[in-house]
């Protein structure tokens, strides 16, 4: 079995390193991720200029072969891929934030599993909450892609489903099964003026925290660690017979 982790915090984020080291029972791996940070770049695909794939020994990965790409985190998936593949299974993060809701669209971390499912491998993605956390601890969320990941090489995953995974801070009370809330970040416009006078803008956002029963920020507001299947089959059939039937025909 053959696992490639990436993440969107880049190749020196220390999520990755935890994830990377959780994925060595699972058999050989090998770690391609972007060479600074790619958060929040969403499923780009860098079409427009060559990309560059690098050996990097200073990961502290060591022994786990560790390559820097300077794409994003789907870049790094197609690349890895051609460049070292094949490989049963790809593994994104672990993220330093949670990604939850429709923010998965946004998400790098989730963007390199999507990346993986598009190329037919099942593909997990592993974000930890930071919010509240003093110091850094990965324990748990290595704990918990290692039990969700056990469970998909057990049984596999349909052809266009991911798991998402979010960890909370605190030490878990278990694991739940949920879908995704409706809004995670309330979106906010700051403006700004620069030194010449005209304005500039920031989008910045303040999480929502307002928690519909059994979705990802419920769980993981109470604690429990969140995983949602994600269904990469975008297109809506219930509301296609009433399309058809008022759309189709002549143009
Ligand atoms: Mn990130």
């Amino acid at each position: 079995m053959r696992v490639l982790v990436t993440n969107d915090d880049g190749i020196f984020s220390p999520g990755i390193k935890a994830l990377a080291r959780a994925m060595r029972g699972f058999g050989e791996v090998v770690v391609v991720a972007p060479d600074i940070e790619q958060s929040a770049v969403g499923h780009g695909i860098t079409l427009r200029r060559p990309l560059r794939f690098k050996h990097t020994a200073s990961a502290g990965l060591d022994p786990i072969p560790a390559y820097r790409v300077d794409g994003t985190p789907a870049d790094c998936v197609v690349l890895g891929v051609h460049l070292q593949g094949p490989f049963d299974l790809v593994v994104s993060g672990i993220n330093l934030g949670v990604n939850l809701g429709l923010d998965i669209t946004s998400s790098g971390t989730v963007a390199g599993a999507m990346e993986g499912v598009s190329l037919g491998l099942p593909a997990v993605a592993v974000s930890l909450d930071t919010v509240r956390m003093e110091e850094l601890d990965f324990t748990h969320a290595a704990r918990a892609a290692q039990r969700v990941v056990a469970w998909v090489v057990e049984h596999g995953l349909p052809g266009k489903v991911l798991l998402n995974v979010n960890v909370p801070a605190r030490p878990p009370r278990g694991i739940r099964v949920v879908g995704l809330v409706e809004r995670y970040f309330e979106d906010q416009v700051i403006e700004r003026t620069d030194p010449s006078g005209v304005p500039y803008y920031w989008i910045a956002g303040e999480p929502a925290r307002r928690a519909e029963p059994g979705t990802d920020l419920w769980a993981i507001e109470e604690g429990y660690v969140a995983v949602t299947p994600i269904n990469l089959d975008f297109a809506d059939p219930a509301l296609m017979p009433a399309l058809r039937a008022e759309l189709e025909g002549p143009l």
